[in-house]
């Protein structure tokens, strides 16, 4: 059985046309530029990215495990959220989907947000919207019901959608380097080990283990019978949760495309089941150590 996240319903998220880095204190976020505005907002196919997607993240796994250069980190999660927009960690973190109505939040086991799992509500929320006044961004339970508050132009256009958008789309929303650096290190470390296993036979004492413990999130979804077959359209809350299921999907496909470059190390989706490079320069230079050390081998 083969998963197709391609359907013929896009699910599209939206990014804004621009991010900048900004302290809050000592914490670093990333935030929608503040001429973000409506018109170079900009949305696309999450699941039609979903490749390069994974790929630019275990890259920056990749990348964070080995420097601790605060500068490098910041530049691989501004890379990628320039991209793909931000994870929407905020609707993604709780176990429970109507969070905003309890006092406490709950997070789950494995998240990168807070060690502690639980925190007041009104914490969590100014967690992920740290610069916005409470006339920008607030909220209130009327009726039962979660009312976001804001003069905010763009806010008052997302009012029509669900509360999950109208957090993690709002121009005040945003999310700490850190998150994501702490993030794309796990995945990376995941799929390395699996990776790792099945293909060099390297295995230890825990690996199974670790990633058995792990758990990811899974997406809802709507059946969808425009036509006379039905089709699934996948509803996922945040690009996280889709990232989180796609991976394993990925991972555990027979056919599982992604490789480790045997050159530079580097994570690439493999077009051709064979390849064993991400590039040809990879290729070259991997061919002339190869010939060179036969040289050195014929001269002894
Ligand atoms: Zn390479």
């Amino acid at each position: 059985m083969e998963f197709n996240f391609k359907s013929n319903s896009p699910y599209s998220y939206i990014k804004y046309g621009g991010y900048r880095g900004k302290y809050k204190g000592k914490e670093y976020y990333l935030v929608p530029n503040p001429e973000g505005y409506i018109n170079i907002r900009d949305s696309y196919d999450m699941f039609g990215k979903m490749d390069s997607i994974i790929v630019d993240l275990l890259n920056m796994g990749r990348i964070c495990t080995d420097t601790e250069n605060e500068q490098t980190k910041f530049t691989c999660a501004y890379f990628f959220v320039e991209q793909y927009g931000l994870l929407g960690f905020m609707v993604d973190a709780p176990l429970n989907t109507d969070f905003m109505l309890n006092d406490e939040v709950t997070l789950k086991d494995n998240n990168v947000i807070d060690k502690n799992c639980v925190m007041k509500t009104k914490d969590y929320f100014d967690l992920f919207f740290p610069f916005a006044s409470n006339e920008e961004m607030s909220y209130t339970i009327t009726d039962g019901k979660v009312v976001i508050e804001s003069k905010s132009d763009l806010q008052q256009m997302l009012k029509h959608t669900s509360i999950n958008n109208q957090l993690i789309y709002s121009n005040f929303y945003c999310e700490k380097i850190d998150w994501f650096v702490e993030y794309a290190k796990r995945m990376y470390r995941i799929f390395k080990k699996i990776y790792d296993k099945k293909n060099n036979g390297v295995s230890g004492f825990n690996i199974d283990d670790e990633i058995s413990k792990y758990y990811f999130s899974g997406i809802p979804y709507i059946i969808n019978m425009y036509g006379n077959t039905p089709e699934i359209s996948w509803q996922p809350n945040s690009l996280k949760q889709a990232i989180d299921m796609s991976f394993g999907f990925m991972i555990c496909s027979e056919k599982n495309p992604l490789r480790i470059c045997k050159h530079c190390g580097k994570v690439f989706y493999a077009k051709n089941p064979k390849a064993e490079y991400d590039s040809s320069q990879c290729r070259n230079q991997a061919n002339v150590y190869k010939s060179r050390n036969k040289n050195k081998d014929t001269k002894k």
